[in-house]
């Protein structure tokens, strides 16, 4: 596939970016073709755009390579329509329209893409783990909020889209949300939620009945899912999934007896920590076209 905005050069040596709201990690990649790469910095995520900007573009400078192919930026945080700027952003406010691919390409001269984080996920996931071959899939992301992408794809066309299922709002619930919306999921699974309603961590919670509710809920929000769009296989990651092994067959269960007239099967994602720097450098090689952000 090539690059539709930006025509790559000859060179295959490209740069992935994982921008999350806590830690920034910035990776070499040798090529596309495998999920292997070298840091070349990791720093805390500054919250003033600026800074942040500074010390990506010192990064790559450093790295003295002079034929980068590119450099794909993973956000934990929403990307405008046009895929060139943060649209929503809790974690960081000061990065909310400020026209970062613009700024990166003027400073470093190469092509430059932004996704959210959870297009990130997907795609490296798609590449090299568990979604491989898989035309209709999902991403999904358990930490301190609720995230997903969806792909469908189909021979030669894919869609790949970023979408709020953590704000899908499920019947009877009065709870409130942060993002201003009564009844939302995220208000039952988002960790940032959870601890504010509960005065602990999630990881503190030991209670079984509170990991009940917890599945119960997420598990409608996945037939949710895949009623609306016949996705057939999820990949599941975040610190909530990752640290609580019990969680995944407990929602498959449920997900199983809820859903009639297909299936979804419920998938540990194979990547962990590092699929949104790897899905980052993948966007390098998917067309801009495929992407709804
Ligand atoms: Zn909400």
């Amino acid at each position: 596939m090539t690059n539709a905005r930006f025509t790559l050069t000859g060179s295959s040596t490209y740069v992935g970016v994982d921008i999350g709201g806590t830690n920034t990690r910035i990776g070499l990649f040798g090529s596309l073709d495998a999920p292997d790469f070298v840091y070349l910095a990791r720093f805390p995520t500054y919250q003033s755009y600026e800074e942040q900007l500074h010390h990506i573009v010192v990064a790559v400078r450093a790295s003295n390579i002079h034929h980068l192919a590119g450099i794909g930026v993973s956000v934990a945080a929403r990307i405008a329509k046009d895929g060139c700027s943060v649209s929503v952003a809790p974690n960081l406010p000061e990065y909310v329209d400020r026209p970062f691919a613009e700024d990166l390409v003027e400073r470093l001269k190469i092509p430059v893409r932004l996704a959210h984080d959870t297009i990130c996920g997907l795609l490296a996931e798609k590449q090299f783990g568990i979604l491989h071959q898989i035309d209709r899939c999902a991403y999904l992301t358990v930490s301190t909020g609720t995230g997903a992408a969806i792909l469908l794809g189909k021979a030669s066309t894919m869609l790949i889209s970023s979408i709020e299922i953590g704000h899908q709002i499920l019947d009877g619930n009065s709870l409130k949300c942060l993002c201003g919306q009564v009844g939302c999921l995220e208000t039952f699974t988002g960790g940032r939620q959870i601890e504010l309603r509960y005065g602990c961590s999630i990881a503190q919670i030991t209670d079984r009945e509170c990991w009940e509710t917890f599945s119960d809920k997420l598990a409608i929000g996945l037939v949710n899912l895949a009623q609306l769009t016949r996705i057939d296989v999820v990949a599941l990651s975040g610190a909530i999934v990752l640290k609580n092994q019990f969680l995944l067959p407990m929602l498959q269960e449920k997900v199983n007896s809820i859903l009639k007239g297909s299936t979804l099967e419920l998938k540990k994602a194979m990547l962990g920590e590092n699929a949104p720097i790897v899905g980052a450098a993948a966007l390098l090689e998917i067309s801009e076209d495929h992407i709804l952000h």
